[in-house]
């Protein structure tokens, strides 16, 4: 017999970028090794295949089909078969933009495609098969009836009324058929079952229909009018669908960018396609997928929008992502991993707060969601919208061809730009305030009356903290909007009690370090137990953030035995200095938003829901409350330390700094009362400051931009950074040095390929072996070697290059990062 195999070449997940010659009788093919199958397969299909000599199991992703040409020289008969197929897993353009993300962001491709489908959805965590019921054909009925033993009356009235239904409402389950007819009992479909009448089918269904969390109510109905900003933004966009291009939304907070999100949606699914909206996984806040759903599943329809995000269970996860993959879902919203949502026809991209840095994925496939989100739609032939009241300085750079980022000349932007410079309503933009904290707590110094009262907010036994966090402008101006009725944000980015603690004595110097980090120690308290008459005892802990190793808090300071002093406070200790200085109850009328407090997107959609109610008076949070919020009746947001991110070792700190505080001073202000924005910091004069408090994006990114050229860094240039660990230093350092040695080999080769044979430092700039900014982390030293080019297309030949050689490769010991966020 003729054996008329397909042949398939099959990424494995577990992420060998190559093997050895040890799977007898399977073909390398960049990660991918080939076998048959007598039954066809096709292109995204999920398989288990054998794997080494005494094969195990291994799952894997349909990458290629075709004939014995995909055995490439190996007899056929060698070649083994595909054990089990688990199922249609990704449709084959998903496949193609995973061939991208592995060669781009260097990740073996088996790897990526593991990544684009959830753990729940390979586990198939809630699925369940449905036994459904229909009638027989009509022309066979005469006869089965005739046939028919044992139906009683009851089954045989039944039947005559099932007769009668619509044909159009079958299959249906047991329970609903009985239902529909007025049965108490399912008996009698049974006996129609049994005599043929009645046929049984099975269709395979994933549970997960729990409530995705508390929806909370957008502030105000959707409006009918579009402003003419809105307008052109809208129309302009729309005309890009039906093919690729790129636009940037750039409008003010409050300016009704999420409205000209959701009429081009609208233009889209009107088109007959499919719309995917990424916002960041803090800003998917309950108002944003209330208002999608209000907008576009209708009444009933919830089915028509799947969210996906990090806070689903498992079975909710899964059910999303099987309502994407049905087609019945039309728009998909969610985080990071949502842009590899498997819709079909796609005909949009959102990106929604482009410029946020947890778009870019930490471990691997380093991907940036946006850019992945940009190459998407590429491949789908649909355009991407990008929108930001503060764009990322790439984006922006891409939108004015301000940069020329990819060397071309000034006037040929490659993004259309559409701006919104006005808040909708015509209300204005809150009035900063830039307090100098510096002077603020001079004057304090100076003031007997508080050299009397004390200043210190410590914890009973606990060091005590140098400074109120709050000056007195900020402290002020709260208790004043909380007496006149009107709700506070406050914005500190740094979790804890305190992330420095020291010996106060500067001759001594000591500070607690991480034993394991390059790293202070960051001061936090356990949750308060009230004991009896209300005193609470609070013990203190410190807790590494980076390797989250913890010790017990010592006592006094080690060498010289004085009492440490806490010093840069956290949330944990303004949320008690607010208490004590104000009489607010914590949990009650204070509500503190971190990554302590907050465990689930349950938790912060809650804490959401009670500030909206009103019964919370003062949101005092991390950058979690940066974004998106949109309550009318905040009067006051404060900024209580500006600082946080301004002297970090990373050429985008003032980048970040801006971002921030500009995001959260837009949270005031969005009811009819003005709003007030207090931004307290030791360095008034630093420019991302300024621009902020001034609401001037243009003229810091023009700034910024300046300075980012003169100094060949992103976006003027590309980057990629190459990381080396290992716990021993000299070891570490050394394979730093290989690394550099194999880099200059490859760029050496390319500059004696390229015709002009340039300087190879021109081509691509190599910076290192250096050690990182933090140097250790979790007992291992890590050197960086950086790399910067006018485009990226020679940092991916130098990298391809030494990859093939085998000196690239992201496992333990080496991470490669293409377009870093963070140079920490
Ligand atoms: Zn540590
Ligand atoms: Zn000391």
């Amino acid at each position: 017999m003729e054996r008329r195999a397909c042949y398939a070449l099959v990424a494995l997940e577990r992420g060998i970028d190559r093997v050895g010659p040890g799977g007898a009788g399977s073909e390398i093919r960049g990660g991918a090794l080939t076998y048959w199958s007598v039954e066809p397969l096709a292109v995204g299909e999920r398989v288990e295949v054998p794997l080494g000599r005494a094969p195990k199991r291994a799952a894997g992703v349909v990458v290629e089909v075709g004939g014995p040409e995909l055995a490439d020289g190996i007899a056929p008969e060698r070649v083994r078969p595909v054990l089990a197929r688990t199922g249609r897993a990704l449709p084959p353009d998903l496949v193609e933009l995973a061939r991208w993300i592995a060669a781009y962001y260097v990740c073996p491709l088996g790897m990526v495609l593991g990544t684009m489908v959830p753990a729940a959805v390979k586990r198939g965590i809630g699925r369940r098969t449905v036994r459904l019921l229909e009638p027989a054909p009509a022309p066979e009925r005469p006869a089965l009836l005739e046939t028919a033993t044992g139906l009683g009356p009851v089954a045989r009235a039944a039947w005559t009324a099932i007769a009668a239904l619509p044909p159009a409402s079958f299959p249906m389950t047991p329970v609903a058929l009985a239902a529909a007819l007025g049965l108490r009992t399912k008996a009698s479909l049974a006996a129609l079952a049994r005599a043929g009448l009645l046929r049984w089918s099975e269709r395979a269904e994933v549970r997960g229909t729990d409530e995705l969390w508390p929806e909370v109510e957008a502030a105000g109905p959707d409006p009918a009018r579009l402003t003419a900003h809105q307008l052109a933004a809208v129309e302009g966009t729309a005309r890009l669908l039906g093919g690729f291009g790129v636009a940037l939304v750039r409008g003010v907070t409050g300016s009704g960018k999420t409205e000209v999100y959701l009429r081009v949606i609208e233009r889209a699914l009107a088109a007959g396609h499919t719309a995917l909206m990424l916002v960041p996984e803090i800003s998917l806040t309950p108002q944003t997928v209330g208002r999608l759903r209000r907008r576009f599943a209708g009444p009933g329809g919830a089915g028509a929008v799947a969210v996906m995000h990090s806070g689903l269970t498992a079975s909710q996860r899964h059910a999303q992502w099987a309502l994407a993959a049905s087609g019945s879902a039309r728009v998909v919203v969610g985080a990071r991993s949502a842009v590899f949502a498997p819709v079909a026809d796609l005909g949009l991209i959102v990106v929604d707060e482009e410029h946020a840095p947890d778009y870019k994925q930490d471990q691997l496939p380093r991907y940036h969601a946006r850019d992945v989100a940009i190459k998407r739609a590429q491949l789908a032939g649909c355009p991407v919208l990008l929108g930001s009241a503060t764009p990322s300085l790439e984006s922006w750079a891409n939108a004015t061809a301000s940069a020329g980022p990819e060397g071309r000349a000034p006037g040929a932007p490659k993004y259309r730009l559409f701006e919104l410079p006005h808040r909708v309503g015509g209300g204005a933009l809150p009035r900063v305030e830039i307090v100098d904290l510096a002077a603020e707590r001079r004057a304090l110094a100076d003031s007997a009356r508080h050299a009397e009262a004390g200043a210190s907010s410590g914890a009973p036994g606990g060091p005590a903290i140098k400074n109120p966090a709050l000056g007195p402008t900020l402290r002020a101006a709260l208790t004043r909007t909380l007496a006149e009725g009107g709700q506070a944000i406050l914005l500190l980015n740094r979790r804890g009690w305190a992330s420095y603690l020291g010996c106060p004595s500067l001759a001594c110097g000591w500070s607690l370090r991480c034993s394991d980090c390059d790293a202070s120690l960051v001061q936090h308290r356990m949750a308060p137990r009230a004991g009896p008459g209300g005193t609470a005892r609070r013990q203190m802990f410190v807790r590494c953030h980076h390797c989250l190793a913890e010790q017990r808090l010592p006592t006094a300071c080690p060498v010289c035995a004085r009492r440490l002093v806490s010093v840069r406070p956290g949330t944990q200790s303004v949320e008690e200095e607010l208490e004590q200085a104000l009489g607010l109850r914590r949990d009650e009328d204070l509500v503190r938003v971190d990554g302590d407090t907050m465990r689930s997107a349950r938790d912060y959609a809650a804490a959401l829901a009670r500030f909206a109610a009103g019964r919370v008076r003062v949101l005092l949070g991390t950058q979690m409350i940066a974004k998106g919020l949109d309550y009318p009746n905040v009067g006051l947001v404060g900024v209580v330390d500006a600082d946080t991110s301004i002297a970090l070792p990373d050429f985008r700190a003032a980048e970040r700094t801006f971002q921030l505080v500009s995001q959260v001073a837009g949270r005031a202000g969005r009811g009819a009362r003005p709003g007030r924005v207090v931004v307290q910091t030791l360095s008034p004069g630093a420019a991302p400051i300024r621009h902020a408090a001034a609401h001037d994006y243009v003229g810091f990114a023009g700034a910024e931009l300046a300075t980012r050229r003169r100094a060949g860094l992103p976006p003027a240039t590309r980057m990629a950074r190459v990381v080396v660990r290992d716990r021993d230093p000299g070891k570490a350092e050394r394979l730093g040095r290989e690394l550099a040695r194999h880099l200059e080999a490859a760029r050496t080769a390319l500059a004696a390929r390229d015709a002009g044979a340039r300087d190879p430092a021109e081509l691509v700039r190599l910076d290192g072996p250096a050690p990182c900014a933090i140097e250790r982390i979790a007992g291992f030293y890590r050197f960086e070697v950086l790399l910067t080019a006018p485009g990226r297309g020679l940092i991916q030949a130098v990298l391809a290059s030494a990859r093939a050689g085998g000196a690239v490769k992201s496992d333990a010991a080496m991470a490669v990062d293409i377009d870093p966020v963070a140079l920490l």
